[in-house]
Protein backbone atom coordinates (compact mmCIF):
# COMPACT_ATOMS: atom_id res chain seq x y z
CA UNK A 1 0.00 0.00 0.00
CA UNK A 2 1.01 3.90 -1.04
CA UNK A 3 2.44 5.91 1.80
CA UNK A 4 1.79 9.58 1.94
CA UNK A 5 3.38 11.81 4.38
CA UNK A 6 1.68 15.04 4.41
CA UNK A 7 3.76 17.78 6.83
CA UNK A 8 1.78 20.49 8.43
CA UNK A 9 -1.88 21.06 9.20
CA UNK A 10 -2.33 24.38 7.81
CA UNK A 11 -5.27 25.16 5.54
CA UNK A 12 -2.92 23.35 2.82
CA UNK A 13 -2.23 20.26 4.23
CA UNK A 14 -4.83 19.25 6.55
CA UNK A 15 -7.41 19.79 3.30
CA UNK A 16 -5.60 17.60 1.20
CA UNK A 17 -5.42 14.83 3.98
CA UNK A 18 -9.40 15.49 4.62
CA UNK A 19 -9.79 15.08 0.80
CA UNK A 20 -7.08 12.09 0.67
CA UNK A 21 -9.19 10.31 3.07
CA UNK A 22 -12.41 10.81 1.19
CA UNK A 23 -11.32 10.10 -2.34
CA UNK A 24 -8.66 6.85 -1.56
CA UNK A 25 -11.05 5.92 1.04
CA UNK A 26 -8.23 3.17 2.60
CA UNK A 27 -6.09 2.53 -0.29
CA UNK A 28 -3.28 4.44 0.70
CA UNK A 29 -1.95 5.04 4.32
CA UNK A 30 -1.62 8.26 5.34
CA UNK A 31 0.34 9.78 7.96
CA UNK A 32 0.09 13.52 8.69
CA UNK A 33 2.37 15.51 10.76
CA UNK A 34 2.59 19.21 12.59
CA UNK A 35 4.21 20.73 15.88
CA UNK A 36 0.99 21.30 17.64
CA UNK A 37 -2.16 19.00 17.79
CA UNK A 38 -4.56 21.39 16.62
CA UNK A 39 -5.21 23.21 13.57
CA UNK A 40 -5.64 27.06 13.33
CA UNK A 41 -6.81 29.67 10.98
CA UNK A 42 -3.42 31.66 10.69
CA UNK A 43 -5.70 34.41 8.68
CA UNK A 44 -7.59 35.16 12.04
CA UNK A 45 -4.29 35.98 14.23
CA UNK A 46 -4.44 38.99 14.64
CA UNK A 47 -8.16 38.90 16.41
CA UNK A 48 -6.36 36.40 18.59
CA UNK A 49 -3.28 39.00 19.19
CA UNK A 50 -5.48 42.06 19.48
CA UNK A 51 -7.51 39.48 22.52
CA UNK A 52 -11.01 39.94 20.53
CA UNK A 53 -11.54 36.44 20.28
CA UNK A 54 -9.74 33.32 22.16
CA UNK A 55 -7.21 30.71 20.47
CA UNK A 56 -10.25 28.05 20.83
CA UNK A 57 -12.33 30.09 18.22
CA UNK A 58 -9.75 30.10 15.50
CA UNK A 59 -7.97 26.72 16.25
CA UNK A 60 -9.46 22.90 16.28
CA UNK A 61 -8.24 19.17 16.82
CA UNK A 62 -6.37 17.58 14.17
CA UNK A 63 -8.14 14.60 15.42
CA UNK A 64 -11.64 15.99 14.39
CA UNK A 65 -10.91 15.29 11.28
CA UNK A 66 -8.69 12.15 11.47
CA UNK A 67 -9.80 9.23 10.22
CA UNK A 68 -7.45 7.11 12.60
CA UNK A 69 -8.24 4.05 10.44
CA UNK A 70 -6.02 5.03 7.16
CA UNK A 71 -4.36 8.29 8.84
CA UNK A 72 -1.61 8.66 11.38
CA UNK A 73 -0.79 11.79 13.05
CA UNK A 74 2.03 12.33 14.79
CA UNK A 75 2.78 15.25 16.83
CA UNK A 76 6.40 16.14 16.40
CA UNK A 77 8.97 18.92 14.45
CA UNK A 78 10.05 18.47 10.49
CA UNK A 79 13.53 19.37 10.97
CA UNK A 80 14.49 18.38 7.26
CA UNK A 81 13.07 16.10 3.60
CA UNK A 82 15.67 14.34 2.42
CA UNK A 83 14.07 13.85 -1.09
CA UNK A 84 16.68 12.32 -2.81
CA UNK A 85 16.50 9.05 -0.13
CA UNK A 86 12.62 10.00 0.02
CA UNK A 87 12.43 10.48 3.81
CA UNK A 88 11.56 13.22 6.61
CA UNK A 89 13.77 13.90 9.25
CA UNK A 90 11.84 14.71 12.71
CA UNK A 91 13.08 16.27 15.81
CA UNK A 92 12.17 13.66 18.30
CA UNK A 93 11.81 10.29 16.13
CA UNK A 94 15.47 8.49 15.53
CA UNK A 95 14.16 7.12 12.37
CA UNK A 96 12.98 9.17 9.72
CA UNK A 97 9.88 8.81 7.77
CA UNK A 98 9.96 6.92 4.67
CA UNK A 99 7.08 8.11 1.49
CA UNK A 100 5.98 7.23 -1.94
CA UNK A 101 4.43 11.14 -1.87
CA UNK A 102 4.87 13.72 0.01
CA UNK A 103 2.78 16.79 0.72
CA UNK A 104 5.09 19.65 2.32
CA UNK A 105 2.51 22.27 3.06
CA UNK A 106 4.58 23.70 6.24
CA UNK A 107 3.43 27.14 5.55
CA UNK A 108 4.93 30.80 6.43
CA UNK A 109 7.28 32.16 9.34
CA UNK A 110 8.11 35.90 10.16
CA UNK A 111 10.33 37.86 7.35
CA UNK A 112 12.76 39.96 9.26
CA UNK A 113 15.02 40.88 6.10
CA UNK A 114 18.58 40.72 8.14
CA UNK A 115 17.14 44.21 9.65
CA UNK A 116 19.32 44.22 13.52
CA UNK A 117 17.20 43.84 16.08
CA UNK A 118 13.73 42.57 14.52
CA UNK A 119 13.79 39.29 15.84
CA UNK A 120 14.68 40.23 19.44
CA UNK A 121 12.86 43.39 20.00
CA UNK A 122 9.70 43.12 18.32
CA UNK A 123 6.85 40.46 18.66
CA UNK A 124 5.95 38.16 16.19
CA UNK A 125 2.92 37.15 14.84
CA UNK A 126 3.13 33.59 12.77
CA UNK A 127 1.33 31.21 14.80
CA UNK A 128 -1.33 30.70 18.16
CA UNK A 129 1.47 31.34 20.71
CA UNK A 130 2.96 34.38 19.06
CA UNK A 131 -0.45 35.97 18.85
CA UNK A 132 -1.07 35.50 22.66
CA UNK A 133 2.08 36.51 23.38
CA UNK A 134 1.12 39.75 21.79
CA UNK A 135 -1.72 39.79 23.60
CA UNK A 136 -0.50 39.69 27.35
CA UNK A 137 2.46 41.76 26.38
CA UNK A 138 0.13 44.99 25.39
CA UNK A 139 -1.85 43.93 28.74
CA UNK A 140 1.10 44.05 31.40
CA UNK A 141 2.20 47.67 29.51
CA UNK A 142 -1.51 48.75 30.26
CA UNK A 143 -1.07 47.69 33.97
CA UNK A 144 2.43 48.89 34.02
CA UNK A 145 1.26 52.12 32.98
CA UNK A 146 -1.19 52.65 36.02
CA UNK A 147 2.20 52.22 38.12
CA UNK A 148 4.95 54.02 35.74
CA UNK A 149 2.41 56.64 34.25
CA UNK A 150 5.18 56.68 30.96
CA UNK A 151 3.81 57.43 27.65
CA UNK A 152 5.31 54.52 26.03
CA UNK A 153 3.56 52.17 28.05
CA UNK A 154 0.33 53.88 25.89
CA UNK A 155 1.63 53.23 22.44
CA UNK A 156 1.81 50.37 20.33
CA UNK A 157 3.34 50.26 16.88
CA UNK A 158 3.04 48.08 14.31
CA UNK A 159 5.95 47.52 11.53
CA UNK A 160 4.75 47.07 8.20
CA UNK A 161 1.49 48.49 6.80
CA UNK A 162 0.58 45.58 4.30
CA UNK A 163 -2.53 43.52 4.76
CA UNK A 164 -1.45 41.96 7.83
CA UNK A 165 -0.67 45.16 9.67
CA UNK A 166 -3.59 46.70 8.31
CA UNK A 167 -5.74 43.78 9.54
CA UNK A 168 -3.80 44.52 13.10
CA UNK A 169 -4.81 47.59 13.35
CA UNK A 170 -8.10 47.33 13.30
CA UNK A 171 -8.54 44.87 15.71
CA UNK A 172 -6.31 46.86 18.51
CA UNK A 173 -8.71 49.71 17.66
CA UNK A 174 -11.83 47.49 18.62
CA UNK A 175 -9.79 46.26 21.65
CA UNK A 176 -8.76 50.22 22.62
CA UNK A 177 -11.41 50.82 24.78
CA UNK A 178 -10.31 47.14 26.93
CA UNK A 179 -6.90 48.47 26.87
CA UNK A 180 -7.97 51.78 28.40
CA UNK A 181 -9.64 50.34 31.03
CA UNK A 182 -6.67 48.35 32.58
CA UNK A 183 -4.63 51.43 32.12
CA UNK A 184 -7.30 53.74 33.37
CA UNK A 185 -7.08 56.07 30.84
CA UNK A 186 -9.53 57.17 27.81
CA UNK A 187 -9.39 55.21 24.49
CA UNK A 188 -7.67 58.07 22.61
CA UNK A 189 -4.66 58.02 24.86
CA UNK A 190 -3.74 54.88 23.53
CA UNK A 191 -1.51 55.51 20.30
CA UNK A 192 -1.14 52.54 17.51
CA UNK A 193 1.05 53.44 14.94
CA UNK A 194 1.88 51.79 11.42
CA UNK A 195 5.30 52.32 9.81
CA UNK A 196 5.94 51.17 6.39
CA UNK A 197 8.57 51.49 4.32
CA UNK A 198 6.22 51.99 0.61
CA UNK A 199 4.47 54.83 0.05
CA UNK A 200 1.90 53.31 -2.31
CA UNK A 201 0.21 51.02 0.18
CA UNK A 202 -2.39 48.14 -0.63
CA UNK A 203 -1.02 46.73 -4.06
CA UNK A 204 -3.48 44.01 -3.77
CA UNK A 205 -6.04 46.55 -4.71
CA UNK A 206 -6.33 49.36 -7.09
CA UNK A 207 -5.54 53.05 -5.68
CA UNK A 208 -9.37 53.94 -5.02
CA UNK A 209 -9.93 51.06 -2.74
CA UNK A 210 -6.59 51.23 -0.82
CA UNK A 211 -6.87 54.76 -0.46
CA UNK A 212 -10.57 53.80 1.14
CA UNK A 213 -8.84 51.61 3.13
CA UNK A 214 -5.87 53.80 4.89
CA UNK A 215 -8.26 56.62 5.36
CA UNK A 216 -10.53 54.06 7.13
CA UNK A 217 -7.80 53.43 9.09
CA UNK A 218 -6.69 56.76 9.88
CA UNK A 219 -10.56 58.09 10.78
CA UNK A 220 -10.34 55.21 13.31
CA UNK A 221 -7.46 57.20 15.22
CA UNK A 222 -4.26 54.91 13.54
CA UNK A 223 -1.05 57.25 12.70
CA UNK A 224 0.38 56.10 9.26
CA UNK A 225 4.02 56.83 8.63
CA UNK A 226 4.57 55.60 4.95
CA UNK A 227 8.32 56.35 3.66
CA UNK A 228 9.96 55.23 6.43
CA UNK A 229 12.51 52.79 5.91
CA UNK A 230 12.93 50.54 9.26
CA UNK A 231 16.84 49.98 9.76
CA UNK A 232 16.84 48.75 13.17
CA UNK A 233 14.93 47.82 16.56
CA UNK A 234 16.40 48.86 19.60
CA UNK A 235 14.59 47.65 23.03
CA UNK A 236 11.38 49.77 22.56
CA UNK A 237 12.72 51.87 19.87
CA UNK A 238 11.83 51.67 15.74
CA UNK A 239 15.12 53.65 13.79
CA UNK A 240 14.15 54.66 10.62
CA UNK A 241 14.95 56.93 7.58
CA UNK A 242 12.27 58.65 6.46
CA UNK A 243 12.81 59.07 2.79
CA UNK A 244 16.44 57.74 0.89
CA UNK A 245 19.16 59.35 1.72
CA UNK A 246 17.63 61.25 5.31
CA UNK A 247 19.46 60.49 8.18
CA UNK A 248 18.08 58.18 11.25
CA UNK A 249 15.31 59.40 13.09
CA UNK A 250 13.38 56.96 16.38
CA UNK A 251 10.20 56.55 17.48
CA UNK A 252 9.73 54.85 20.76
CA UNK A 253 6.57 52.42 22.01
CA UNK A 254 6.36 50.11 24.97
CA UNK A 255 5.01 47.53 22.30
CA UNK A 256 6.51 46.79 18.98
CA UNK A 257 4.89 44.32 16.69
CA UNK A 258 6.38 42.93 13.37
CA UNK A 259 4.33 42.86 10.02
CA UNK A 260 6.67 43.32 7.14
CA UNK A 261 6.23 40.24 5.41
CA UNK A 262 6.08 36.27 5.78
CA UNK A 263 8.57 34.01 3.69
CA UNK A 264 8.47 29.88 3.43
CA UNK A 265 9.18 28.00 6.08
CA UNK A 266 12.92 27.55 7.20
CA UNK A 267 12.42 23.76 6.45
CA UNK A 268 12.92 24.10 2.62
CA UNK A 269 16.58 25.59 2.89
CA UNK A 270 17.26 23.22 5.13
CA UNK A 271 16.38 20.85 2.81
CA UNK A 272 18.41 21.96 0.01
CA UNK A 273 15.35 23.10 -2.28
CA UNK A 274 15.56 25.38 -5.20
CA UNK A 275 14.02 27.81 -3.07
CA UNK A 276 13.95 31.79 -2.34
CA UNK A 277 12.43 33.58 0.96
CA UNK A 278 11.30 29.48 1.91
CA UNK A 279 9.36 29.21 -1.22
CA UNK A 280 10.35 26.82 -4.20
CA UNK A 281 8.96 27.37 -7.81
CA UNK A 282 6.46 23.96 -8.80
CA UNK A 283 5.63 22.33 -12.00
CA UNK A 284 2.42 23.11 -12.93
CA UNK A 285 1.37 19.62 -11.10
CA UNK A 286 2.80 21.46 -7.87
CA UNK A 287 5.72 19.23 -7.62
CA UNK A 288 9.52 19.82 -6.99
CA UNK A 289 10.64 20.06 -10.45
CA UNK A 290 13.66 17.52 -9.69
CA UNK A 291 11.37 15.12 -7.84
CA UNK A 292 7.70 14.39 -8.92
CA UNK A 293 6.41 12.30 -5.79
CA UNK A 294 6.98 15.77 -3.95
CA UNK A 295 4.58 18.20 -3.84
CA UNK A 296 4.81 21.48 -2.35
CA UNK A 297 1.53 23.28 -1.78
CA UNK A 298 0.89 26.33 0.23
CA UNK A 299 3.17 29.26 1.39
CA UNK A 300 5.91 26.96 1.29
CA UNK A 301 5.25 27.02 -2.79
CA UNK A 302 5.37 29.70 -5.40
CA UNK A 303 2.96 29.65 -8.51
CA UNK A 304 3.35 31.78 -11.05
CA UNK A 305 1.00 33.57 -12.22
CA UNK A 306 0.05 33.64 -15.84
CA UNK A 307 1.72 36.48 -17.89
CA UNK A 308 2.99 38.16 -14.63
CA UNK A 309 6.87 37.77 -13.76
CA UNK A 310 5.71 37.37 -10.75
CA UNK A 311 4.08 34.65 -8.44
CA UNK A 312 0.29 34.60 -6.83
CA UNK A 313 0.66 36.33 -4.05
CA UNK A 314 0.81 33.52 -1.11
CA UNK A 315 -2.67 33.27 0.57
CA UNK A 316 -5.43 30.80 2.56
CA UNK A 317 -7.32 30.76 -0.61
CA UNK A 318 -4.65 29.92 -2.87
CA UNK A 319 -3.27 27.06 -0.27
CA UNK A 320 -7.13 25.73 -0.15
CA UNK A 321 -7.18 25.77 -3.91
CA UNK A 322 -3.61 24.09 -4.45
CA UNK A 323 -4.84 21.13 -1.95
CA UNK A 324 -7.65 20.35 -3.81
CA UNK A 325 -5.69 20.03 -7.02
CA UNK A 326 -2.91 17.80 -5.33
CA UNK A 327 -5.00 15.77 -3.74
CA UNK A 328 -6.79 15.09 -7.14
CA UNK A 329 -3.61 14.47 -8.56
CA UNK A 330 -2.28 11.90 -5.97
CA UNK A 331 -5.28 10.16 -5.94
CA UNK A 332 -5.40 9.84 -9.33
CA UNK A 333 -1.84 8.32 -9.11
CA UNK A 334 -2.32 5.93 -6.99
CA UNK A 335 -6.14 4.79 -7.96
CA UNK A 336 -5.79 5.07 -11.75
CA UNK A 337 -1.91 5.32 -12.21
CA UNK A 338 -2.33 8.25 -14.53
CA UNK A 339 -1.30 11.96 -13.33
CA UNK A 340 -4.43 14.94 -13.86
CA UNK A 341 -4.61 15.77 -17.87
CA UNK A 342 -5.11 19.61 -17.22
CA UNK A 343 -2.32 21.77 -15.51
CA UNK A 344 -2.98 23.11 -11.85
CA UNK A 345 -4.97 26.83 -12.68
CA UNK A 346 -5.73 29.39 -10.26
CA UNK A 347 -8.66 31.67 -10.27
CA UNK A 348 -8.78 34.15 -6.84
CA UNK A 349 -12.10 34.76 -5.83
CA UNK A 350 -10.72 38.18 -4.34
CA UNK A 351 -9.19 39.42 -0.88
CA UNK A 352 -10.72 41.31 1.68
CA UNK A 353 -9.60 42.83 4.34
CA UNK A 354 -11.29 43.33 7.71
CA UNK A 355 -10.73 46.57 9.73
CA UNK A 356 -11.89 45.87 12.97
CA UNK A 357 -15.37 43.67 13.75
CA UNK A 358 -17.93 45.89 11.89
CA UNK A 359 -15.60 47.36 9.01
CA UNK A 360 -13.76 45.57 5.90
CA UNK A 361 -12.99 46.53 2.34
CA UNK A 362 -11.98 44.99 -0.17
CA UNK A 363 -12.96 42.95 -3.86
CA UNK A 364 -15.26 39.90 -3.76
CA UNK A 365 -16.08 37.86 -6.61
CA UNK A 366 -15.25 41.14 -8.95
CA UNK A 367 -16.67 42.98 -6.58
CA UNK A 368 -15.60 46.28 -4.37
CA UNK A 369 -16.76 45.85 -1.02
CA UNK A 370 -16.46 48.59 1.67
CA UNK A 371 -17.42 49.07 5.04
CA UNK A 372 -19.72 46.94 6.75
CA UNK A 373 -20.76 44.36 3.80
CA UNK A 374 -16.97 44.64 3.20
CA UNK A 375 -17.11 42.71 7.27
CA UNK A 376 -20.17 40.82 6.17
CA UNK A 377 -17.80 39.47 3.36
CA UNK A 378 -14.77 39.03 5.04
CA UNK A 379 -16.72 36.73 7.97
CA UNK A 380 -18.33 34.87 5.01
CA UNK A 381 -14.89 33.98 3.25
CA UNK A 382 -13.56 32.92 7.04
CA UNK A 383 -16.78 30.47 7.23
CA UNK A 384 -16.58 29.14 4.01
CA UNK A 385 -12.61 28.12 4.55
CA UNK A 386 -13.57 26.55 7.85
CA UNK A 387 -16.27 24.75 5.90
CA UNK A 388 -13.89 23.50 3.09
CA UNK A 389 -11.33 21.79 5.79
CA UNK A 390 -13.56 21.33 9.09
CA UNK A 391 -16.89 20.32 7.52
CA UNK A 392 -20.25 21.33 8.83
CA UNK A 393 -19.28 20.69 12.27
CA UNK A 394 -16.13 23.02 12.98
CA UNK A 395 -18.10 25.83 10.96
CA UNK A 396 -20.70 25.77 13.68
CA UNK A 397 -18.57 25.50 16.26
CA UNK A 398 -15.97 27.98 15.06
CA UNK A 399 -17.91 30.18 12.03
CA UNK A 400 -18.66 33.95 12.29
CA UNK A 401 -21.96 34.51 13.02
CA UNK A 402 -21.86 38.08 14.63
CA UNK A 403 -22.96 39.39 11.37
CA UNK A 404 -25.04 41.77 12.30
CA UNK A 405 -24.79 45.16 14.07
C1 LIG B 1 -2.88 38.15 10.22
C2 LIG B 1 -3.02 37.44 8.91
C3 LIG B 1 -4.12 37.68 8.12
C4 LIG B 1 -4.28 37.00 6.91
N1 LIG B 1 -5.40 37.23 6.17
C5 LIG B 1 -5.62 36.49 5.06
C6 LIG B 1 -6.83 36.65 4.33
O1 LIG B 1 -7.66 37.50 4.66
N2 LIG B 1 -7.03 35.88 3.25
C7 LIG B 1 -6.14 34.90 2.87
O2 LIG B 1 -6.42 34.17 1.89
N3 LIG B 1 -4.97 34.75 3.52
C8 LIG B 1 -4.68 35.51 4.61
N4 LIG B 1 -3.51 35.35 5.29
C9 LIG B 1 -2.48 34.44 4.76
C10 LIG B 1 -2.77 33.00 5.16
O3 LIG B 1 -2.94 32.90 6.55
C11 LIG B 1 -1.64 32.07 4.68
O4 LIG B 1 -1.46 32.25 3.31
C12 LIG B 1 -2.01 30.63 5.00
O5 LIG B 1 -2.01 30.43 6.39
C13 LIG B 1 -1.08 29.62 4.33
O6 LIG B 1 -1.58 28.35 4.57
P1 LIG B 1 -0.59 27.10 4.69
O7 LIG B 1 -1.44 25.89 4.88
O8 LIG B 1 0.38 27.11 3.56
O9 LIG B 1 0.28 27.36 5.98
P2 LIG B 1 -0.07 27.65 7.52
O10 LIG B 1 -1.46 28.11 7.68
O11 LIG B 1 1.05 28.52 7.98
O12 LIG B 1 0.09 26.20 8.18
C14 LIG B 1 1.33 25.57 8.32
C15 LIG B 1 1.21 24.44 9.33
O13 LIG B 1 2.48 23.79 9.42
C16 LIG B 1 2.86 23.62 10.78
N5 LIG B 1 4.33 23.68 10.81
C17 LIG B 1 5.11 24.68 10.35
N6 LIG B 1 6.40 24.36 10.47
C18 LIG B 1 6.45 23.14 11.03
C19 LIG B 1 7.50 22.25 11.37
N7 LIG B 1 8.78 22.56 11.15
N8 LIG B 1 7.19 21.05 11.92
C20 LIG B 1 5.89 20.71 12.13
N9 LIG B 1 4.86 21.50 11.81
C21 LIG B 1 5.12 22.70 11.26
C22 LIG B 1 2.18 24.77 11.52
O14 LIG B 1 1.97 24.42 12.89
C23 LIG B 1 0.86 24.89 10.73
O15 LIG B 1 -0.14 24.05 11.28
C24 LIG B 1 -3.30 36.05 6.49
C25 LIG B 1 -2.17 35.81 7.31
C26 LIG B 1 -2.02 36.49 8.50
C27 LIG B 1 -0.82 36.21 9.36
Amino acid sequence: MKKIVVLGAGYAGLKTVVLLQKKLKGEARIVLVDRNTYHYEAADLHEVAAGNVPPAKISYQVSDLINSKVTTFIQDEVVKVNPDDKTVELAHREQPLDYDYCVISLGFTSETFGIEGAKENALQMTNVKEALEIHSHIIDKMKDYKITKNPDDLKIIICGAGFTGIELAGALVDARPRYAQIAGVKPEDIQISLIEASERLLPMFNQDLADYGINLVKKLGVHLYTNCLISRIKPSTVIYQHGRGNGDESMTAGTIIWTTGVSGSPVMAESGFNERRGRVVVTDHLTDPDHDDLYIIGDVAAVMAPGSPRPYPTTAQLALSMADYAADDIADRIKNGKRLSEPYSYKSLGTVASVGNTRGFGVAMGHEVKGYPGSFMKKMIANRSLLEVGGLKELFAKGRFDLYH
